[in-house]
């Protein structure tokens, strides 16, 4: 099956795919609007919350420690919640300090969270740290925090209790398009889900931010922090797939302690990273839009790899582009 040109379906001029009009395209953006997001939320789930005083260093072991990818952080003398620690950060420190193999980022080891946050040389790397806490409430409707989600371009909502101001859970855009998959399962399907990538052209086909198995992982790091994207997919010679490289992925050199070097190659780092999803989950133009929903909700990815039938990678389709296509763009709001 042959691609079509992809960069024409996504292309501005063209009438939307998907019709704010059409009563049947806007079914998911009436579920989202009827649910809340104390709905999506687990009867139970593990949180940790760090203050601001502990070290940066002790505030990524413990992440690893818990299995977990954030956490809020609490400001003792402000007695507030005022941001939260993901692995962007541990990213942002990394990338701004290190040096070479043989030195130590002493910044990494002594800064405390409140150090890092409040220095205001960083303001590259800060420029994408939201300054304040964006956070919801539990009775706000799951459309409000798509929207919250997409609209600050962040991975991680803390669901605050206005009563009590303690933090409930902290959704993601996984959780809550797994809750429309089991939930909506029995809504009219909308015909937009029979379409397929090519004709809806939901993704990102341009200016893919990719990086070669070897260059290094601070080529990567690099990558990162420029483009701001949360995963990259590492490509050989012609351009061809050969593994995916997320932020996620980045945590392991805290769970190995191998932080210091940055100077191995990608083919080296992915290699050496726990990763509990085998191969690279990709998706063609020709498949539907339906099945790409399935697939990347069953393999619990925040994104599949668009390729062609050589491998060679044409785009990304992020939850972030299946939420705005779904839930946003029925309600005529635009976040990208
Ligand atoms: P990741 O993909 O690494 O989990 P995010 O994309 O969510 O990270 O985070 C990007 C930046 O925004 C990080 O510096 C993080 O500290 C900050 N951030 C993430 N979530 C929030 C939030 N709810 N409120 C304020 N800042 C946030
Ligand atoms: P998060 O849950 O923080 O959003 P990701 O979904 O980005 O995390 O990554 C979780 C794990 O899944 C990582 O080890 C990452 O490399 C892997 N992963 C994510 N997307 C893909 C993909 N399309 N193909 C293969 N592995 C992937
Ligand atoms: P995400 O941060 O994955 O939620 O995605 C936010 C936007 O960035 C979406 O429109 C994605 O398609 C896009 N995106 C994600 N990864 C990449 C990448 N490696 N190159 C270009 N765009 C990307």
């Amino acid at each position: 099956m042959e691609m079509v040109n992809l960069k024409q379906a996504a292309s501005q001029d063209e009438p939307p795919k998907i019709d704010p009009a059409n009563d049947a395209d806007a079914v998911y953006m009436d579920f989202m609007k009827k649910h809340c997001c104390y709905d999506a939320m687990p009867t139970s789930c593990k949180l940790v919350i760090f203050d601001t005083t502990l070290q940066v260093k002790k505030a990524f072991f413990a992440l690893v420690a818990n299995g977990l990818r954030a956490a809020p952080l609490w400001d003792n003398k402000c007695q507030r919640f005022v941001g939260m620690l993901t692995i962007t950060d541990f990213i942002n420190i990394l990338h701004r300090y290190y040096k070479s193999p043989l030195v130590q980022i002493y910044e990494l080891e002594e800064h405390k969270i409140e150090t890092w946050r409040g220095d205001s040389s960083q303001n590259v790397y800060l420029q994408c740290c939201n300054r304040c806490l964006i956070s919801i409430t539990p009775d706000a409707s799951l459309f409000d925090a798509i929207y919250s989600l997409l609209k600050h371009k962040i991975h991680r909502l803390p669901v605050i209790d206005p009563k009590s101001g303690n933090v409930l859970h902290i959704l993601t855009h996984k959780r809550i398009l797994k809750f429309l998959h089991i939930f909506g399962a029995k809504i009219p399907k909308p015909g937009f889900l029979q379409k397929t990538v090519e004709e809806v052209g939901i993704g990102t086909f341009k200016e893919i931010a990719t990086v070669q198995e070897t260059a290094t992982l601070y080529d990567a790091l690099s990558v990162f922090v420029e483009r701001r994207v949360s995963a990259l997919p590492v490509v050989d010679s012609k351009g061809k797939v050969v593994a995916l490289y997320s932020r996620f992925d980045v945590i392991n050199l805290a769970a190995q302690k191998t932080y210091n070097n940055l100077n191995m190659t990608m083919r080296e780092a992915v290699r050496r990273r726990t990763c509990f999803v085998e191969g690279v989950m990709k998706c063609y133009g020709h498949e539907t839009l339906e099945t790409i929903i399935d697939r990347i909700v069953r393999a619990e990815v925040h994104r599949l790899v668009l390729v062609d039938r050589d491998d060679v990678v044409r785009g990304i389709i992020s939850l972030s582009d299946l939420l705005q296509a779904m839930v946003l763009t029925p309600a005529d709001i635009a976040c990208k």
